[in-house]
């Protein structure tokens, strides 16, 4: 074992080497089958815990599980106050064991210490918010005109059991999105990590038990998404599916949920622009460039990863992103200072440099200088592209990595621009930067996306919607919206008369 694991506290060195089975129904149990699989840490490649392979099987027992907490459970029946309260708590306890979350992402993900405390500060911010929702989930009276007289009224009701399929780019904040509006609602939840990054969703599990929230109300199912995810999405008595990850696999998940029409909501790939105008605070903006695409290595859905410059400020841009990136340090998660991590696998690092190399032979030119470290972790470098033309595959395509393709625009023609911004499949971000208002405005208008940001790049804000258009997915998660999708409405007329 690498010596980078002397410095993990106790509570995250004995749970990442301890035993991990499956939650349901409030016991942590073997897959049916007796499989298991490795969990890796990217930082080194080695082999850090081993978590049961559940499969179809074992999604059937969760599903199971999550129908009875939800129909003859006290979860759905609590006073929403209670739920409230239960999810502080939860939030509170992800808070005090903070430090070991965060460890526990460092090797599991990747990314830096510091990052992932910062992550799970969200997390429990998100909890709180959505927490405030169950108590403000209201109907409201209607007035009807048909003949006679009427008391007609709606009720928001859980929309019931609920399969949630996350990647592994934030495996803690994402199994918290997940499950927050889910709780706050009343529904019950089955869950499937990415495989790559089990751990924090099965130390997730004990605390979701160490809250007090009832047994088979959240349980735990890992596994490989062919197998436990695709059970999961086709299930007969799953009444909604929420997926984060690739466009390709939303597709999958969309035939699968066919056979019983379980809603499904889709938070998907992007391919997002950010505009730098020349009235910019250009550093805010440089630096605001470098971290929306380098960020988290890349592994970000809504990564600024095409970046259009103004030509009269394209020269310097461009120069203080290559230098951010090639400043950024590049290490283990749990090494003092490191400030972007690995790829997740060594599969995505193939995956990254492949398209690297393709940008290369395709004629962009490549900005860099550095070297990723050879350490037997999956490292890339931050990649800056100019002389890119929109053809290219790296313009296109999401790579899910630490590469920007960047290029001049010398139009101040806003429909223009807006167009090069929506000339893409996906539809997720938008970032600008410029001082003037209208500009701004105009633009924001004007981009196909689900989020934009103006001077910033991404607000991980609980109360700002968040989701896609185009292929990007269906349905807002965050904010006020992602309650929609976790309720059905029922209308009900009583005739007075
Ligand atoms: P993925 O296939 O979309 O995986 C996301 C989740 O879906 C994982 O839990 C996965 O399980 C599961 N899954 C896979 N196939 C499934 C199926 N047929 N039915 C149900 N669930 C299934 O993403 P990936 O393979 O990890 O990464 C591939 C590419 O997707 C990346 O290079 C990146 O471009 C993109 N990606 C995007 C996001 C995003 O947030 N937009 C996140 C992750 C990846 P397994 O872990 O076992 O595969
Ligand atoms: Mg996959």
């Amino acid at each position: 074992m690498s010596t980078i694991y002397e410095s993990l506290g106790t509570q995250s060195a004995s749970f990442i080497r301890g035993t991990h089975r499956l939650l349901i129904g409030g016991h942590w149990v073997d897959a049916q089958s007796g499989k298991t699989f490795d969990v890796f840490d990217p930082g080194t490649g080695e082999v850090v815990a081993r978590v049961a392979e559940g499969d179809a099987v074992d999604v059937d027992l969760a599903v199971r599980a999550a129908r009875r907490a939800f129909e003859t459970g006290d979860w759905a029946k609590m006073k929403p106050a209670d739920r409230t309260r239960v999810m502080f708590r939860l939030a509170d306890l992800i808070e005090q064991h903070g430090d070991e979350l965060a460890e526990i992402e460092a090797v599991d993900n990747g990314k830096p210490l510091a990052v992932a405390k910062r992550g799970i500060a969200g997390t429990a911010e998100m909890l709180r918010y959505m927490a405030g929702w169950a108590t403000k989930l209201n109907g409201e009276s209607v007035n009807v005109s048909v003949p006679g007289e009427w008391h007609a009224y709606t009720t928001r009701e859980p929309v019931g059991v609920v399969g949630q399929i996350i990647p592994w780019n934030f495996p803690l904040s994402m199994a918290i999105w997940k499950i927050a509006p889910a709780l706050a609602t009343g529904c019950t939840v089955v869950l499937k990590p990415a495989e790559q990054t089990p751990l924090n969703a099965l130390r997730l599990g004990q605390i979701i038990q160490e809250a007090g929230i009832p047994d088979g109300v959240v349980n735990v199912v890992t596994g490989f998404g062919a197998m436990a995810g695709a059970a999961l999405a086709a299930h007969p008595d799953v009444d909604k599916i929420a997926f984060t990850g690739s466009t390709e696999t939303g597709k999958r998940i969309v035939q699968a949920a066919l056979g019983n029409l379980k809603k499904v909501s889709l938070e998907l790939g992007g391919k997002s622009p950010v505009f730098v105008f020349p009235d910019a605070d250009l550093d805010l903006a440089t630096t605001g460039a470098a971290n929306a695409i380098f960020f988290n290595s890349g592994q970000v859905c809504s990564a600024g990863s095409r970046l259009f410059v103004h030509r009269k400020v394209f020269d310097r841009v461009i120069e203080g992103v290559v230098e951010h990136g090639d400043t950024l340090k590049v290490g283990h998660g749990l090494a003092p200072g490191s400030q972007i991590g690995p790829l997740i696998s060594s599969q995505q690092m193939q995956r990254v440099s492949a398209y690297i190399r393709q940008g290369e032979e395709e004629g962009a030119r490549r900005m860099n200088r550095q070297s990723a470290p050879d350490n037997g972790g999956y490292f890339v470098r931050p990649t800056v592209f100019i002389d890119t033309s929109t053809s290219m595959s790296i313009y296109r395509e999401e790579i899910f990595g630490p590469v920007v393709c960047a290029m001049p625009f010398d139009d101040e023609d806003l429909e223009a621009i807006a167009a090069e911004a929506n000339n893409s499949e996906f539809g997720l971000f938008a970032g600008i930067w410029t001082q003037n208002l209208g500009v701004a405005h105009k633009l924001a208008r004007r981009i196909k996306a689900g989020s934009v940001s103006v001077n910033a790049h991404m607000v991980n804000e609980p109360a700002l919607p968040f989701g896609g258009y185009k292929q990007s997915g269906w349905g807002r998660e965050r904010g006020r919206e992602v309650l929609d999708l976790y309720t059905s409405v029922k209308s009900i007329a009583i005739n007075l008369d």
